[in-house]
């Protein structure tokens, strides 16, 4: 389902992705780790196609993403094509940004009835489910103000899923909540990956939850993959010296 090829991105003389390679299938939950720095986030970024690469290609479901393949002279697509290919993911970042002015509900069915086109009934309707979801079917009617962080880190992932994307990118979605709050999303997100059979792509350093809920583990080091495996294997038995470090550092 997604592809990267060859993918280089620099910012200036700094290479942050250096010939990455690699492949997600449709339905596979992988987990990227990997020192502060390693590129993480600017391969979700790609995906998003907040940013462009600089050389290689990233494909989703066949489809080029960022730049146009290289036959038809590597251009750059135009915004009405990478908005119409941006609808496929779904983002959830470290911070919720979620509109303070609107109640839950409209959170979370904004999007649906603005983008898809959803009828507003519908999208009622399919929020209240999400939000049962995530365990805020009590919350529905309430502001984000009266929520605390995890709660509006839960209405933000229903909000995600309100566009029933293919694939859902996950950025370090708990490092910005307290301590106390984290299990609460990270469970709604356990659900999430045991009833859906959506394709994730995770950037976090809660390393049980990575054990729990991927397929696939990626070890990133300086923009090139270190390691890859099994979550067993890359956690209990990790062969490169740099997954050794750095799990060392975070376990
Ligand atoms: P972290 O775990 O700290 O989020 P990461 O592995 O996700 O790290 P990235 O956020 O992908 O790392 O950043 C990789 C490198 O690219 C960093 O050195 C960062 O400073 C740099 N970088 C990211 N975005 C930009 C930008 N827009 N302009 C310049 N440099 C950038």
């Amino acid at each position: 389902l997604i592809v990267f090829d060859q993918v280089v991105k620099r910012f200036g003389d700094l290479t942050v992705l250096d010939h990455l390679d690699f492949r997600v299938a449709p339905g596979e939950r992988v987990t990227l780790i990997g020192p502060s720095g390693s590129g993480k986030t600017t391969i979700l970024r790609l995906l998003m196609t907040l940013e462009k690469v600089t050389e290689g290609m990233v494909w989703v479901g066949g489809e080029p993403f960022s730049h146009m393949p290289r036959g038809s002279g590597f251009a750059p697509a135009s915004e009405s094509y990478l908005r119409a290919r941006r609808k496929r993911l779904g983002m959830v970042f470290q911070q919720f940004n979620l509109f303070p002015n609107m109640t839950v509900r409209k959170n979370v069915t904004e999007a649906p009835v603005h983008v898809l086109g959803t009828p507003r009934d519908e999208a009622n309707a399919r929020a209240e489910e999400l939000l049962e979801l995530v365990g805020l079917g009590d919350k529905v009617d309430a502001h984000p103000t009266q929520l605390s962080g995890g709660q509006q880190q839960r209405v933000a992932i229903a909000r995600s899923l309100a566009m029933q994307p293919e694939i859902l990118l996950l950025d370090e979605v708990t490092s910005a909540l307290d301590p106390e709050l984290v299990a609460g999303v990270l469970d709604v997100l356990r659900e999430v990956a045991e009833t859906t059979d959506i394709t994730m792509l995770c950037v976090t350093h809660e390393m049980s939850f990575a054990r729990d809920v991927s397929h696939r583990v990626l070890m990133f080091d300086k923009g090139r993959i270190a390691e890859e495996g099994h979550p067993d294997q890359i956690f209990n038995d990790p062969q490169h010296e740099r997954t050794q470090a750095f799990l060392k550092s975070v376990l």
